[in-house]
């Protein structure tokens, strides 16, 4: 053990196997070592020859009775290996200790007897708001006024379980902040008997938990408004239906939301939505709730008592209320609002019957005008079935082709002379007779029947074109939705081959309504027909939603003023002010300008004094069978073109 041979080591001095640096010590030690016989074994630093120090357990015991030859004897153990084993075995402790401590989880050991708490870690420590010290040695009735009791019949209930138990719950902290801690805890046994103790981990799950709840929400309710979305009404409509319980439906269409879009921007749109949601959860109060059914869609669902009056009242507060301006940090919005209202469940059986209805009752609110609010009643109801039935007889003509043409003459101003014919549909429906184009037009765009009837027409019209004179133009009017499915220009290209007419005897007639749509599609239709060849038209212009921008971004062949200005134009300045303007820029845009809608000698004399290009109205003739046209056409001596004020006017036109 020392590295010295007994020869060495005998006679010698004990210094010889103490470090040097621990002789004056040890010496001390030594001095008195046989005075004691009670000595217990202890460790100190022994020394081998070559000088390494190793750490030692020494026993002694007295050896001898009498000086000088009292002395004693010393067991002396190498410990070397003893004290690394039981370093490691600390360090392995403080490192467990450690992982424990700082465990992200909340973990406790209780006492299952008493229900103390007899130890925690730090995350322990957080959750509570305490720290060990105040913990330790306390139950969770000393520790929790409130919820102890709670906390301690989990406890029971985990120690009457042979199993571990697992418990989700609340946790309300000393600051009044709300955790959800999902626990588990496990009975160990200790020291002194089997299952002494009650081991708990507790996780934090909040943030789990919120983002659950988020994802709930985000599921039901709409998230630029904060009321329950689409989905969640059509569930929530399905079950008060199923339950047949007595309810009261509000079809809210805001008035003009697309105006205020485009004036303030999406922000701004989307900042204005939410305040519209806001108003309607004031105004419908605890009387029900607000759904966003679409962009600018809202539903209200009243539970309340005496549910008609109840309807009506919060529909007119509703009115009232989204009349009032709205201001956002882009602008000031003015919007406005119709209600439909349908009452379940006398208006309807089922949830698609009251949708429908509702639609039906908003439907005519706006029609009595902006701000309005209209029950279903059983007037709207026969309206409803007339068009049903209207409808199905449009579909049915249409497949048989009896909507046929008429033609209306357009004149040359300066010449008098028919330069072109608009082609407007006609209808004579089995029972109820001429259905006006305003009507059936409308209806055909609302059930999905344009695109057909509208490729129809504009191969009757071609055909027809090309049995007229050359020079003579045919003018098709096309509705906004002809441009969405992406076909028109290969519908128009086809219809004018077949046809075998020159393109340019081709004229469309296109509305401002079509542009607001999606503009660059729609003009980069428009370029392409423009292509072919045909010419472009304005149409109605004026009314509406003007903007004359489009003529910067498309060269329009011919802008038609709008009949409502020509009709007014000899009583109002404002009108003559505007087919001024409009003629003064189709000069300087190089674009003809055709007033429509001319009755009178004297509305003519304006229009041709003011410079338009082209005149078109009854004073010329009205829309004509192409017979008439043809007949018109062929001998103009006796025409209404002739008999009408024109011949006066212009003297000879032959
Ligand atoms: P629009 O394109 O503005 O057509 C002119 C309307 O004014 C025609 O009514 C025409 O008969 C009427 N009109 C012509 N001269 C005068 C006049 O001197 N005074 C008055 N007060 N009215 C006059 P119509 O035929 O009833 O057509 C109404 C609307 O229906 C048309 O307005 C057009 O928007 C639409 N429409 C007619 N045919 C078609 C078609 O084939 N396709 C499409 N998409 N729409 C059509
Ligand atoms: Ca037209
Ligand atoms: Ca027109």
């Amino acid at each position: 053990m020392f590295g010295r041979t007994q020869e060495d080591a005998v006679g010698e001095d004990i210094g010889i196997i103490i470090p040097e640096r621990l002789a004056v010590s040890h010496a001390d030690l030594f001095s008195h070592a046989f005075l004691r016989s009670d000595m217990h074994p202890f460790e100190l630093a022994g020394v081998r020859a070559n000088g390494q120090e190793f750490p030692a357990e020494l026993s002694l015991a007295p050896w001898g009775t009498t000086l000088p030859h009292v002395g004693f004897a010393a067991i002396i153990r190498d410990i070397s290996k003893r004290i690394a084993l039981k370093r490691q075995r600390e360090s392995a402790k403080n490192f467990l200790d450690t992982v424990v401590r700082n465990l992200p989880a909340m973990l406790f050991v209780k006492d299952a007897e008493t229900r103390e708490y007899i130890w925690i870690n730090r995350a322990g420590e957080q959750v509570i708001g305490l720290p060990a010290d105040k913990i330790i040695g306390r139950t969770d009735r000393e520790l929790f006024r409130d919820y102890g009791a709670a906390y301690e019949q989990r406890d029971t209930d985990a120690i009457a379980s042979p199993d571990d138990v697992r418990f989700e719950s609340e946790f309300v902290r000393d600051d009044g902040e709300v955790m959800h801690l999902r626990t588990t805890r496990t009975m160990i046994d200790g020291p002194d008997q089997p299952r002494q103790y009650i081991l708990g981990i507790s996780e934090d799950v909040t943030a789990t938990r919120l983002a659950e709840s988020k994802v709930r929400r985000l599921a039901h309710y709409d998230t630029l408004t904060g009321v329950l979305n689409r989905s969640s009404f059509n569930e929530k409509l399905r079950r008060l239906v199923e339950r047949e319980a007595k309810f009261a439906l509000l079809s809210v269409d805001l008035d003009r939301f697309k105006a205020v879009n485009d004036q303030l921007g999406h922000t701004g749109g989307d900042t204005v939505l939410a305040a519209v949601a806001d108003r309607l959860v004031d105004a419908v109060g605890d009387a029900g709730w607000i759904a966003r059914v679409g962009g600018d869609e809202f539903v209200a669902v009243l539970t309340c008592e005496r549910l008609r009056e109840c309807a009506q009242e919060i529909a007119h507060a509703i009115t009232i209320s989204l009349a009032k301006r709205f201001t956002t940090d882009k602008g000031v919005a003015h919007l406005g609002a119709s209600v439909g209202i349908v009452l379940s469940p006398e208006d309807g059986s089922s949830a698609s019957e009251l949708r429908e209805n509702v639609d039906l009752a908003l439907y005519r609110a706006k029609q009595q005008g902006k701000g309005n609010a209209c029950f279903f009643n059983s007037e709207i109801e026969a309206a409803a079935d007339d068009r049903r039935k209207l409808e199905k007889d449009l579909r049915a003509a249409i497949k048989a082709g009896d909507i046929t043409l008429a033609y209306q003459p357009v004149v040359m101003a300066n010449t008098g002379k028919i330069t072109s014919l608009e082609a407007l549909a006609r209808w004579t429906a089995p029972v109820r007779g001429q259905v006006p184009p305003d009507i059936f037009i409308p209806l055909a765009e609302e059930c999905g029947l344009i695109d057909q009837l509208g490729e129809q027409l504009l191969r009757m019209a071609c055909i027809y074109a090309s049995t007229l004179p050359d020079s003579i133009c045919v003018a098709v009017n096309l509705s906004p939705l002809q441009f969405l499915p992406g076909n028109l220009v290969e519908t128009v290209r086809e219809a004018v081959e077949i046809a075998g007419i020159r393109p340019d005897r081709l004229q469309v007639e296109v509305t401002e309504g079509l542009v607001i749509r999606d503009v660059d599609r729609t003009f980069y239709q428009l370029a392409e027909l423009r292509e072919l060849g045909v010419k472009i038209l304005m149409d109605d212009f004026g009314v509406g939603y003007s903007s004359l921008s489009y003529f910067q971004r498309f060269p329009f062949d011919k802008v038609k003023l709008d009949k409502s200005f020509i009709e007014a134009i000899e009583v109002s300045a404002a009108a003559q002010g505007i087919v001024q303007a409009v003629i003064g820029l189709g000069k300087a845009l190089d674009m003809g300008i055709v007033a429509e809608g001319v009755e009178t000698p004297e509305q003519r004399d304006i229009l041709v004094e003011a410079g338009c290009t082209h005149l078109q109205g009854y004073l010329f003739g009205c829309a004509m069978t192409p017979e008439e046209i043809r007949r018109l056409l062929t001998d103009p001596i006796n025409t209404d073109l002739r008999t009408g004020s024109l011949f006066s006017f212009y003297g000879n036109i032959s």
